[in-house]
């Protein structure tokens, strides 16, 4: 038995450092993670055991052990799952595979206190454990290797981590934490207990403790050798939503997406039809910081009969909800289901557009109940309706400032439900500086005889408001929409009109006021075009390789000039942006 030591990657080494120097907003977080992965092994185990059922041995029962020794001063995290082979654990204890961390470790400010507080969001998986150890033995044999060739694995959380060879009767992993003189809080029964049922009460496996008796002659508490299950140990989505609380979905919904905030909604049902599932969506607060990294989407997780199979399920949700978390669990999709047969299954395709159809729903119902009713309404409300609402309020225009750019992507890329993507947007105009305006309340005021919503975009509001084409629109008081997001030239490319209601950009073309122009002021137009024919027939030569024509037009006011584009054409904002991405 020899014993071999190895340096860690470069990144774990960093990651490591941080982890054993910083400060912890939430030391809690390590027996999370490390139940995270004894779970995680579990459910591995199972997934190959579809092939080859003889992987169970005979320990059919999957379960995880959370046991302290306060002699030893250690906890000890034991699954029966998966389990490594010793080049398993050199791989996996002793580099970053994951690109999430690695994105991690990317955001790292080098302050220590922030650091640490973002560690305590994402948790930094296995070695979370050097936040209260000083040493960590992990334990392990990989299912269908004999128990001679399991491995022992341990570490200091310096440069360095050893492993040798070992023999281990038992399928899968254990974890020995040896605690830091620091740490001994947690050689308590009631505070492991706690945590569990905290972070970890969803995991769908019993999580076994000691019991604990009284022992009156030596007056403490003795652990027995029974061992009882300490978390509902059913996956939360199975259960009945009147038996889930608040609580309960917000803490599932952080265990998910390792956001620290609470969801502003979730919406957990059993769908019924030719495609069953249960389906349990959030929709966070706070934008990730990868949200603009459209190949990302571990949002959706999906099941097949609580068997766990995958987690960037881009199949189940299309990419301008990528945001969403929750978890998918099907009973009618075949559990050994390939990433191919994934996105050729009808199954699958009725259960995004399920999918699409409940968070667009969802959104409805918070933009519904974004301001609080007045009046007549409002007094009509019983105190708890009132204070429900009061609860609801705003939570609309918070999702929107995190995540409504992203949503104007489904106008180009969801033609199914474009005309409920366009109801939720929500913009800045001339009326009102906030982004609240929505395309109906713009059709509200809209003049008598105005045939079209006017937008402008530009690259902030302000040089939304001062530029030179909305001075005939505010002589006239006409609402014109602000656009001043990267995406809305493109998105709004794919929407051509609202509710019956062309769009049309001030900036595009001879802008048609319309019946908006009377009598007199179109004569005028037509007079000053004569008059000016030949200035204009002057200025189109002299600026014959730098404008197409040149217009005498009533959009100005004040100014003497604008340029605008020809209509069907890219406004000058989007060639710019073109221009920057090189195109
Ligand atoms: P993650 O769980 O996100 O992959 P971790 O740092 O938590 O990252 O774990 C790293 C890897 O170590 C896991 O992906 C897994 O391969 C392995 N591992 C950790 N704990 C166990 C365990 N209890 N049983 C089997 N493998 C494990
Ligand atoms: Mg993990």
């Amino acid at each position: 038995m020899s014993k071999h030591t190895h340096a860690f990657q470069a990144e774990v080494a960093r990651l490591l450092h941080l982890v054993t120097h910083s400060l912890y907003s939430n030391p809690d977080i390590f027996l999370r993670e490390l139940i995270s992965n004894a779970s995680d092994a579990c459910d591995k185990l199972r997934f190959e055991a579809l092939a080859d059922a003889s992987l169970y041995e005979d320990q059919p029962n999957l379960e995880i052990r959370v046991a302290f020794d306060k002699a030893a001063k250690t906890i000890t995290i034991t699954d029966n799952g998966i389990g490594m082979s010793e080049a398993e654990a050199i791989e996996h204890l002793g580099t970053i595979a994951k690109s999430g961390t690695r994105d991690f470790l990317q955001r790292l400010s080098g302050d220590q206190k922030q650091d640490a507080q973002l560690i305590g969001q994402f948790g930094v998986g296995f070695y979370s454990g050097f936040i209260v150890a000083d040493r960590i033995t992990v334990e392990s044999r990989r299912a269908g290797l004999p128990p001679e060739q399991g491995v022992r694995w341990s570490s200091d959380g310096s440069g360095a981590f050893d492993t040798e060879t070992i023999t281990r009767p038992a399928r899968g992993t254990s974890v020995i934490l040896h605690l830091r003189d620091d740490a001994s809080e947690y050689l308590n029964r009631w505070k492991l207990k706690s945590i569990i049922g905290k972070y970890s009460d969803h995991i769908s496996l019993p999580i076994l403790m000691q019991k604990e008796v009284w022992d009156k002659d030596k007056g403490e508490y003795v652990l027995q050798d029974e061992w009882e299950a300490v978390n509902s140990a059913s996956a939360l989505w199975t259960r009945p939503k009147k038996d889930i609380s608040d609580e309960q979905y917000i803490e599932f919904y952080k265990n998910l997406s390792y956001d620290s905030e609470a969801p502003l909604a979730w919406s957990h049902h059993r769908v019924e039809g030719s495609t069953e599932y249960t389906q349990l969506l959030y929709i966070p607060a706070k934008a990730p910081f990868d949200l603009w990294n459209r190949d990302k989407r571990g949002g959706v997780k999906l099941y097949v009969k609580r068997v766990f199979i995958m987690d960037d399920a881009e199949s189940l949700m299309p990419a301008y909800l990528r945001w969403v978390k929750g978890v998918i669990d099907s009973a009618d999709l075949p559990l050994n289901v390939s990433r191919e047969l994934l996105q050729e299954s009808r199954d699958v395709k009725a259960i995004r557009d399920g999918n699409t159809r409940r968070v667009l729903s969802m959104l409805e119902d918070l933009a519904k109940k974004d301001v609080l009713p007045t009046g007549e309404a409002w007094e009509q409300l019983s105190a708890d309706e009132k204070a429900e609402a009061e609860r609801q309020a705003g939570k609309y225009s918070r999702f929107y400032a995190e995540f409504g750019a992203v949503l104007k992507e489904g106008l180009g890329e969801d033609f199914a439900n474009r005309e409920r993507i366009a109801k939720l947007l929500r913009f800045a105009s001339t009326h009102s500086d906030a982004v609240s305006v929505s395309l109906a309340d713009y059709k509200a005021r809209m003049k008598e005889g105005q045939e079209a919503i006017y937008y402008i975009t530009a690259d902030t509001l302000a040089a939304a408001k001062n530029s030179p084409q909305l001075e005939v629109f505010r002589k006239k008081g006409i609402e014109v929409l602000l656009m001043t997001d990267r995406v809305d030239e493109w998105a709004l490319s794919f929407l051509h009109e609202f509710d019956g209601t062309p769009l049309q950009s001030v900036a595009k073309g001879a802008v048609d006021l319309g019946k908006l122009q009377d009598e007199e002021e179109k004569k005028a137009a037509e007079q000053a075009a004569e008059t000016f024919k030949p200035v204009l027939d002057k200025l189109k030569d002299a600026l014959k390789d730098k404008a197409k024509d040149v217009r005498v037009t009533a959009r100005l006011v004040d100014s003497p000039a604008c340029l605008v584009v020809e209509d069907g054409e890219y406004s000058m904002q989007l060639a710019r942006l073109l221009k920057q991405a090189g195109q």
